[in-house]
């Protein structure tokens, strides 16, 4: 994703393609439900972070590994598919109030070769499905990291412009290429009265290194690279900014046209610098396979020295006839090739390990490294992944270690370099403790990402654990939206949810802040009064507990009924082995792993600290239960036998008493109803020999009302 920008809808046909849902065995529909929204939150803000903010956090690989789980759940729970599934939503949605302007003909990805082999394949493909023998002449254009737009002219006026977008329609950024010296607002010569045309607007590595020193001075946003640069300066809201902004114009591809301009596209090229645009100086027109290969051979040996970042050679069928027969598969050309360099490496020496605690409590691995210049970029930093990653390559500080930059943001690191390690290494120990709050770190088995249970009281998570707090399906708290809360928790108003019962008092100080009024304030503080009284359920969710939604949420509300009884339950629960930890993990839609979230949970003092702090200021309405009066088995006589399955003996009791059943140890006549579970003995058969009705635990689980 991090590279070449490749369409979504590629990215999702792949998602397909590899999803195997055998890779998810042990998941239950509620635990696959859970992740799907969690995953469905993470893709979104992956998204965003690197569509609108031009900064990602994650790799390529983590993203894509992100994306497989996704479709690979969903193909074993296809009922489970959200509305809002990462599978359907396409990416590069504007946070900001772009127009959005449709591609008469769809901006194209291309299909990427690695090797001689695969670019003789692509030739090979293209033969065969013309049923061609001749030579089939290409045209080789080095393939810039930049910024794809598509151009519109009418009667050779510049009249719009746009992103690339998802391919289909892209953010109207006229104003901003305006601003841009490269482009031409007028064509020279004879141009079509109405014609698109593509390119590549980067930004040089020169100017881009010259750029991040004045943002640093200025103590503005540093890009990780001269492509985050480009789209970072041409998706300005303000054209005064882009026209600030050095950015350079490579035109190479035609969309829509009113007439046709050229036979061939090495003519169009030249047609391109006719109407006043440049066109990449490198590019050439290759006969064979063999000039194609030394040609991609020589412009991988300048690449260090060219001005620019190219991540590989674009390779075109010069022939425009045959381009047209040839037509697209899914969304790609088979015109058209990106043969792709291999990634370019460097070694350097690694510092320091620091471990960074994300928004959602994930414990990040980063590595400090002496900073050292990869492709054109210097870089400082490298993610590390994972525990296991660091294990696995066994990485210690001190090491000298191979970077790797694949066009990805993020330089990688692909291996240490033993021979050159310090005597005196040691292993790295990773942290079990949160960095950022001190609350115990934990990985749930079977997990990679070992993540701080301090939820509520972590400083890297507090913000975004508040804005759940108040959501809709929480607290639903009016007028507290993400930003109020971020302004708040800066004034050192709120910190935790139990601080948000104290925001009322000031209300005064409220009402003169930016943007509040009298009016407003009241209406917060009555919005956060009305809180006060909450059903379990909200609370419960509220929590943010992970693996906790809203359903899990009800489904424990309803089993234990009420507060007091469920926090006594939880923190009985946290110890392993207990009986409240084992009925626990054997509610049905709970499940061993959603056990072991809220063990954790309650198993952190600071934890159940915040939430008796928070409690102790509210209400809590106990779980609707089923009516005793209303039950089947009120005031019948009721006996266990054998084992449960899906709760304990003493629950299975208390259910009973609940509804107003009383509960026996032996079988008589009197016994109107016998549970019979798994390996039952002589009860049951006592039961059979009586004609006493029994009932499976599920149909027990029925009558009691617990499904
Ligand atoms: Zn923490």
């Amino acid at each position: 994703m991090f590279g070449a920008a490749p369409d979504p809808a590629i990215w999702n046909m792949t998602d397909h393609q590899t999803a195997d849902p055998h890779e998810i065995p042990d998941l239950t529909e509620a635990e696959a439900a859970e992740e799907l929204r969690h995953l469905a939150e993470t893709i979104a803000h992956h998204d965003r972070a690197y569509h609108q903010h031009d900064a990602p956090e994650i790799t390529d690989a983590e993203y894509d590994a992100l994306r497989r789980r996704n479709a690979a759940i969903e193909a074993r729970f296809p009922d489970l598919i959200r509305s809002d599934s990462p599978t359907h939503r396409v990416g590069d949605t504007p946070e900001t109030g772009f127009a959005k302007l449709r591609h008469r003909v769809p901006m194209l990805s291309l299909d990427n070769a690695f090797d001689t082999e695969e670019f003789a394949e692509f030739l090979a493909r293209a033969r065969r499905f013309l049923g061609w023998t001749e030579a089939m002449a290409v045209v080789g254009e080095p393939k810039i990291d930049g910024l794809s737009i598509n151009l519109t002219y009418e009667n050779g006026r510049f009249v719009h412009g746009a992103t690339r977008g998802d391919g289909t329609e892209g953010e109207d950024v006229t104003a901003n290429l305006r601003t841009m010296q490269a482009l031409p607002l007028r064509l020279s010569g004879n141009a079509p009265a109405f014609i698109e045309i593509r390119g590549e607007v980067f930004m040089t590595k020169a100017d881009f290194l010259a750029l991040n020193e004045a943002q640093l001075a200025a103590e503005a946003k540093v890009f990780a690279n001269p492509r985050n640069a480009a789209a970072g300066s041409l998706r300005q809201l303000d054209p005064r900014i882009t026209a600030q902004r050095p950015l350079s114009l490579f035109a190479y591809a035609q969309g829509e046209t009113s007439e046709p301009v050229a036979e061939s596209h090495w003519v169009y090229l030249q047609r391109l610098r006719d109407w006043g645009f440049t066109v990449n100086p490198l590019s050439r027109r290759l006969e064979t396979e063999e000039e194609a290969a030394a040609f991609q051979a020589g412009i991988a040996e300048q690449r260090a020295t060219l001005p620019y970042d190219i991540d590989g050679v674009v390779y075109k069928i010069d022939d425009l006839g045959l381009e047209r027969r040839l037509g697209f598969v899914g969304r790609a050309p088979r015109w058209a090739i990106a043969w792709k360099f291999p990634a370019e490496q460097a070694t350097t020496i690694l510092r320091e390990i620091r471990i960074q605690v994300g928004r959602t409590g994930a414990l990040t691995p980063v590595a400090e490294l002496e900073p050292v210049n990869v492709g054109g970029v210097l870089v400082a930093r490298s993610t590390l992944h994972n525990e296991d990653e660091i294990a696995r390559k066994d990485v210690r500080i001190g090491d000298t270690v191979v970077l790797q930059r694949a066009g990805d943001v993020i330089p990688q690191i692909v291996s240490v370099i033993a021979e050159r390690r310090p005597p005196d290494s040691v292993p790295y120990v990773y942290p079990d403790i949160c960095p950022a709050c001190g609350s115990h770190a934990v990985r749930p088995p079977g997990e990679v990402v070992r993540r701080c249970t301090g939820g509520l009281t972590c400083p890297a998570q507090r913000v975004e654990r508040l804005i759940h707090f108040v959501s809709r399906a929480a607290f639903d708290i009016d007028g507290l939206g993400e930003k109020t809360i971020q302004e708040f928790y800066a004034e050192d108003w709120l910190h935790s949810p139990a601080d948000l019962f104290r925001l009322p008092a000031r209300e005064a100080e409220i009402a003169t802040r930016d943007g509040w009024g009298k009016l407003s304030a009241r209406n917060l503080s009555r919005a956060i009064e009305a809180r006060r009284r909450i059903p379990l359920e909200r609370l419960i969710f509220a929590l943010g507990i992970r693996r906790i939604g809203e359903s899990n949420a009800k489904l424990l509300a309803r089993h234990y009924g009420n507060y007091a009884h469920w926090r006594e339950q939880m923190l009985a629960a946290s110890e392993i082995g207990s009986e409240e930890r084992i009925g626990l993990g054997s509610i049905i839609g709970i499940g061993p792993a959603i056990a072991e979230e809220l063990a954790e949970f309650f198993g952190e003092p600071r934890n159940v600290a915040t939430l008796d702090e928070l409690a102790a200021k509210l209400t809590v309405e106990d779980a609707a239960q089923p009516q005793a009066t209303d039950s089947e088995i009120a005031g019948k006589v009721v006996v266990f036998t054998g084992t449960l399955e899906t709760m304990t003996r003493p629950e299975a009791k208390a259910r009973a008493e609940t509804m107003g059943a009383k509960v026996t140890d032996s079988v008589s006549k009197k016994t109107d109803l016998v549970v019979v579970g798994t390996d039952a003995g002589s009860k049951a058969r006592r039961a059979g020999e009586l004609g006493v009705k029994t009932v499976t635990e599920l149909e027990w689980r029925a009558l009691a009302g617990f499904d």
